[in-house]
């Protein structure tokens, strides 16, 4: 009597339950359905395109081994996909097969979501200013391409909460489905890559890489305008994302429509979606947000100075969290009470701080008297270890301070080239992941890059 495809299946699900925890198995093979055998090819269907995904990333050895050992050498596999879309009505639900075996370069590319893990919604305080976005926010990650906010827009002035909020979305999505291939890319990252594709000549790659992926956050698209290239490619990119119920999000400082140098026929597709708006945070939210942003640290500030820096930073939040920052900076560093003497201080230094230009040469001082050397070991080409840390520190904080650019920077050090430059601000920011107290280091000396500027 002829095998059946159930028979077959299911003694393949024995060969594979033997080779992978019960848990996975249970996760990634009990869903599955045989649905036919035709000269030795068994197909399967699979719930969705990512556990397809999934199961040719992480699982292709057993199930190829199962198919092999009950199939014999002739043996293949053909998975069968639900075209998703339930939320286009149309009945026309074709299949899709895909044959892994036949094209073994299909894996799913593991994709590193690039999302800031701090930001989160449990720590985003919520307002006035911001309990629409807030919301709408948070149904998108509750339902990411399921909802009528796609794409999502979020727009408001520098320092309001656009960065923070797109990423508690990302993280919460990720959290609630994690197997959701999520993105947070910025302008310049984008631009970059396509660059490089174009270069390279696999624009093709870069588009089928965003086919991988089931929600895209840009964050400051205004950076985007007047960029040809890229513009056409996200105009590309936003409609297959839209077509498949994909999620869109999207930050901007102005309205769409003030968009100069966007294209036209993307701002109207951005109308499709929800377009909603942070404004500056009131007294209370300012209060609330300091308050968040303190029960992290040791020290506590007096009722009177909270006040005191609620009252004179308004319309910027990351003002009012680098001003916190500068006090306990200060208080620790110089061992100074926090009361409103120093708040007044470290504000009027702030507020003047931040119309002023960090210096390499100001970032070279204090990085040097940090680990007292002289400033000119700096531009020395000694590789001592503490000096060529200190040399790769100044770098990096260069470059996160000033708007130079790798060969500039270089040129500040001793003449070095643009790779030496890249190479150590790789190696810091590398550092800066895994070690704890390094981290601490660069942050001390950041603080102090933005406290000794002369006001
Ligand atoms: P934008 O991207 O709009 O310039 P960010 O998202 O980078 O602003 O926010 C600046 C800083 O303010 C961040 O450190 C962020 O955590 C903080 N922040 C903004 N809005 C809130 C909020 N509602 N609650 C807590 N922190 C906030
Ligand atoms: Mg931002």
């Amino acid at each position: 009597m002829e095998i059946n495809h159930v028979q077959v299946w299911n003694e393949c699900l024995s060969i594979i339950k033997s080779d992978i925890s019960e848990k996975s198995f249970n996760t990634w093979f009990i869903p599955i359905k045989p649905v036919k055998l035709e000269n030795k090819v068994l197909t399967i269907q699979v719930p969705s395109k990512m556990s397809y995904e999934w199961l040719e990333d992480k699982y292709i050895r057993q199930l190829k081994k199962a198919i092999l050992g009950v199939l014999g050498s002739k043996g293949r596999l053909e998975y069968k996909l639900p075209v998703k879309n339930e939320r286009n009505q149309s009945n026309k639900k074709v299949d899709r097969t895909i044959n892994p075996f036949a094209i073994p370069g299909l894996k799913k590319i593991r994709i590193d979501s690039n999302l800031n893990a701090n930001y989160l919604f449990s720590n985003y305080i919520q307002g006035d200013c911001n309990k629409m976005a807030r919301s709408a926010a948070l149904a998108v990650a509750k339902k990411p391409g399921g909802t009528s906010f796609n794409p999502m827009i979020i727009y408001g002035g520098v320092g309001l909460g656009k960065t923070h909020l797109a990423h508690a979305i990302g993280n919460e999505i990720k959290t609630r489905f994690p197997n959701h291939n999520i993105i947070y890319i910025t302008p310049e990252d984008f631009t970059n890559q396509i660059v490089k594709a174009i270069k390279d000549n696999n624009i093709e790659d870069f588009i089928r890489f965003h086919r991988n992926v089931d929600t895209i956050i840009i964050d400051d698209i205004q950076f985007l305008s007047g960029r040809k290239k890229s513009l056409e490619i996200l105009f590309n990119i936003f409609n297959e994302f839209h077509q498949n119920g994909k999620q869109i999000i999207l930050t901007s400082d102005r309205q769409p429509k003030d968009l100069e140098g966007m294209e036209e026929r993307l701002i109207s597709r951005f109308k499709w979606g929800l377009i909603t708006d942070l404004t500056p945070p009131e007294f209370e939210t300012r209060m609330a947000i300091i308050d968040e942003k303190l029960s992290n640290e040791e020290l506590e500030f007096p009722y009177a100075v909270k006040e005191y820096i609620c009252y004179n930073i308004t319309n910027n939040i990351r003002e009012l969290e680098g001003v916190c920052t500068s006090i306990i900076a200060q208080a620790t560093l110089s061992e100074r009470d926090v009361n409103i003497e120093l708040a007044k201080e470290v504000i009027q230094k702030f507020v003047s701080f931040n119309n002023k230009k960090i210096s390499i040469e100001n970032i070279k001082n204090v990085v040097a008297s940090h680990y007292k050397l002289d400033v000119e070991l700096l531009n020395s080409t000694s590789r001592k270890r503490e000096i060529v840390m200190a040399r790769q520190i100044s770098m990096y904080l260069a470059r996160e301070y000033t708007k130079h650019s790798y060969g500039r920077i270089g040129a500040y050090f001793g003449g070095k080239d643009h790779s030496t430059v890249m190479y150590s601000i790789k190696s810091v920011k590398n550092m800066l992941d895994v070690d704890k107290q390094f981290s601490e280091v660069v942050n001390n000396l950041e603080k102090e890059v933005q406290f000794t500027l002369k006001g």
